[in-house]
């Protein structure tokens, strides 16, 4: 076929920006000419064997994986027709709007974009990972990470995310929407080295195939150079100078448009603009923001290696679970994503075969009883400063100033996620060796340096993405994002390349235009958007740190004479496990409350029955040292209300003791004449509370109290709750701390004499 020089759009790359541009100006009726440097990837022919020369990486034979070395971080991308979808774990997510700063301009934000997120859906085609059609389950590394968080009491901060997967029967063929055949996940963990087994949605199967279905003329093995206007200033013809990767002695081509799409990727479309304007000085004008506002989107990586010979952790699609943490870290908050990832078996293969000392690993393995499909990834992002910025070295490469202190925060943060895993998980962990030995990070999120503006002073682009100064030139990829999306950002990249393109084509004199496929669109539910508000309830409900302790106590003496026991008390005990979830919250309310839950045993009443409510730690404006509020239902499923005080008399150490030991309870059927509990995070005392000196026939005193065994146990129960060992320890402190001032503090004379076991007050 005769390969075209000239077209109305010439679009540079076909991942996913490049992808989205090149499908909806050939659907509007552009000629298009998309150039993209990779290949083409047939089904069966993603690398697979443990040699570098199958395909692996571009710099040994064009293969699949570009990395490059940036200085100061390494960058991750894909290579191929369809760009970064060849090799990416399929999530598409949204960015949270609450976690969106100043940098974010009202076009690239929530309430512009989430029309143009369900377009992409839509395209995409999504789902979560359900069960493996194998096993009729859900995959082992989903299931030990979802019941980790459920031990974690954080369930709700953890989502399925959508995955661009086709899900359903493995071996039966079908056309997705845009007439290209997919058959269902084979749940083998293969995504980010290629799917061999034609599941996942990648960019081929979808934008690009519209694209092509719409006349654009695709060219692989095409890499474009540079990037030149002619003389006209208003409306200028660029000429893209090409080579052939495959043959770098095949002599350059080049083709000409009236308009250019760049969309070769954060780290190349950067690298071309620069060249562009420093090296070889055909587009001169472009703005001094160039290559600034590089963002890592805040990638970390750790491996878990779990004991044992158990469960395979790389079946499944490569991610399965996204885990939004907000956390306190220094005197700020950071929130960061984490997600499951499996290493494909392949992907260990190769790495066995390079690495040194292969034999003695593979002892070393076998002495620790382990697999190598025990491993799999914890892949965090998050906000990182978006602070780098690239520029060319002498030979004309991309480098990266970037100071990892800019996010010491957010990294120091996610580095603590690894070995808490390892420990809830029973595991090893491992930081990859570009941070063991260099503490330098790898990014397979590379975004920003193109960043757009108001004006040329400030900004690269506008709004549209059309560069400033350069009329007919586009910027359409992760260049484009201001700052971290700090989630996996492809879909970002596809929402905001549908608004630019649209917009081009508006500008174009199309002034009506829209995508055909809008009539279908339904708006899509965006599961991280749960996990994230998850997060941040969880992060304000735990603000400040909290403790838990646990208390026993029991019947010393009672005023219940009964018929069938004579004088002989009755018996009771309860074990409660109290917890401070924020002492922020805790110290702020003037009633201290702690929420009590437990067990309890009443004679003839109740046999280890489940308790909760609240302990009143030292109120303020109360006599009472502490005041209880519980519920518990009897044997009969009859609801019980048990309420108590402790009361200090004297600061002398024998009367505190005795003070702080004693419980004066009252317990009675909440229908049988006690009132409801007392809200007890009301600011106010309430005037429910419970009064000693009213007669009430129904309910029975009883006074409890906490034996020296048990509160040498209640002292040693006491744990601090935070995120580090650190907060921990400083919040047992800080609640100890209040604890010790209150029950010093001179108590007020009690208006209520209090009953003991030496004067009781008979109510039966
Ligand atoms: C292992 C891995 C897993 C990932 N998983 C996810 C995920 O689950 N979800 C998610 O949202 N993101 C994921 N990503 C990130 C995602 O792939 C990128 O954010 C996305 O591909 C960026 O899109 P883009 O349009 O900016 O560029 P790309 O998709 O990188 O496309 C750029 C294309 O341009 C081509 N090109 C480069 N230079 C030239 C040139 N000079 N001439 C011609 N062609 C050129 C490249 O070969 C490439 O095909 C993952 C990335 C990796 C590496
Ligand atoms: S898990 Fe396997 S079959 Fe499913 S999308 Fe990934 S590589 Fe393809």
């Amino acid at each position: 076929m005769e390969i075209p020089t000239q077209a109305d759009v010439i679009v540079i790359g076909s991942g996913f920006g490049g992808a989205v541009a090149a499908a909806r100006l050939a659907q509007a009726g552009f000629s298009v000419i998309v150039l993209e440097r990779g290949r083409r990837w047939a089904l069966g022919e993603f690398p697979r064997r443990p040699v570098l020369e199958d395909g692996w990486l571009w710099d040994v034979d064009r293969g699949l994986y570009d990395i490059r070395w940036l200085g100061t971080m390494a960058a991750v991308q894909g290579a191929g027709w369809g760009g970064g979808s060849l090799v990416y774990a399929n999530v598409f997510s949204r960015p949270f709007e609450g976690a969106m700063d100043q940098r974010w301009p009202a076009h690239l934000r929530r309430e512009e974009l989430d029309r143009y997120y369900d377009l992409a859906a839509h395209m995409m085609g999504l789902s979560p990972a359900g069960d493996d059609p194998a096993t009729g389950s859900s995959p082992a590394r989903t299931t030990a990470i979802e019941n980790m968080v459920r031990n974690m009491a954080i369930p709700d901060s953890t989502v399925r995310p959508n995955l661009a997967v086709t899900f359903g029967d493995p071996e039966t063929w079908r056309e997705n929407m845009h007439g290209v055949p997919r058959r269902g996940c084979a749940y083998v963990g293969e995504c980010i080295i290629g799917c061999n087994h034609g599941a996942k949605n990648t960019l081929d199967a979808t934008y690009l195939a519209v694209a092509e279905a719409h006349g654009a003329f695709s060219l692989t093995d095409a890499e474009a150079t540079r990037i030149e206007p002619d003389s006209d200033e208003d409306d200028p013809t660029y000429t893209v100078t090409v080579t052939t990767p495959s043959d770098p002695r095949a002599p350059v081509r080049r083709f000409t448009a009236s308009q250019v799409v760049l969309a070769a990727g954060a780290v190349a479309t950067n690298e071309l603009l620069l060249r562009s304007r420093d090296r070889h000085a055909t587009l001169p004008g472009l703005s001094p923001q160039l290559g600034r506002g590089f963002s890592g989107n805040g990638d970390f990586v750790t491996l878990t290696q779990l004991r044992g010979e158990g469960a395979n952790m790389s079946t499944g699609p490569t991610i399965t679970t996204s885990t939004v943490l907000s956390v306190p870290e220094g005197r700020s908050t950071v929130w960061y994503q984490v997600q499951d990832g499996a290493i494909p078996p392949p992907l260990q293969a190769l790495y066995d075969t390079l690495a040194p000392a292969r034999n003695a690993r593979q002892r070393w393995q076998r002495l620790r009883k382990t697999h190598p499909n025990r491993t799999f990834a914890l892949l965090a992002m998050g906000q990182d400063s978006a602070r780098g910025t690239l520029r060319l070295d002498a030979k004309g490469q991309a480098v990266l100033t970037w100071a990892n202190r800019w996010q010491r925060h957010l990294y120091r943060s996610q580095r603590r996620v690894g070995p808490l895993v390892a420990k809830l998980l029973g595991a090893r962990q491992y930081n990859p060796i570009t941070w063991s030995l260099l503490r330098r990070t790898t990014t397979v999120h590379p975004l920003g340096g193109v960043r757009p503006g108001p004006e040329a002073a400030s900004g690269v682009v506008d709004s549209a993405g059309e560069v400033y100064g350069y009329p007919g030139l586009w910027v359409m990829d992760g260049s484009v994002l201001p700052a971290a999306t700090g989630v996996n950002p492809s879909a970002t990249i596809l929402a905001s390349t549908e608004r630019s393109v649209e917009a081009m084509i508006r500008r174009s004199g199309h002034s009506n235009w829209r995508a055909p496929e809008w009539e279908d669109v339904r708006p899509m539910e965006a599961p991280e958007d749960a996990a994230f508000q998850a997060a941040a309830e969880q992060q304000r409900a735990t603000e400040g740190n909290g403790v838990t302790f646990c208390e026993r106590m029991g019947t010393y003496s009672t005023s219940y004479r009964s018929a069938d026991r004579g004088d002989r008390p009755r018996q009771l005990s309860m074990t409660l496990a109290a917890e401070v979830s924020s002492l922020t919250a805790f110290f702020a309310n003037p009633v201290h409350p702690v929420t009590i839950q437990g067990t309890i045993d009443v004679e003839g009443v109740a046999r280890r029955a489940s308790i909760a409510g609240i302990l009143s730690l030292f109120p303020e404006g109360s006599a009472e040292a502490m005041r209880y509020d519980l519920k518990f239902d009897d044997d009969r499923g009859v609801p019980w209300h048990l309420t108590g005080v402790k009361r200090v008399e004297s600061r002398r150490p024998d009367a505190l003791l005795r003070g702080l030991t004693t419980l004066q309870t009252r317990i009675s059927p909440v229908n049988k004449g006690s009132s409801e509990a007392p809200d007890p995070s009301a600011p106010s005392l309430g005037t429910n509370r419970p009064d000693y000196s009213e007669h009430d026939e129904e309910a029975e005193q009883l006074v409890l109290r906490i034996s020296t065994m048990d509160l040498a146990r209640l002292g040693a129960s006491l744990r601090g709750l935070g995120f580090t060992q650190l907060r921990r320890i400083r919040a047992v402190g800080r609640f100890a701390d209040f604890f010790a001032r209150s029950a010093l503090r001179t108590p007020a004379p009690s208006r209520i004499r209090p009953q003991t076991s030496e004067n009781p007050r008979s109510l039966a």
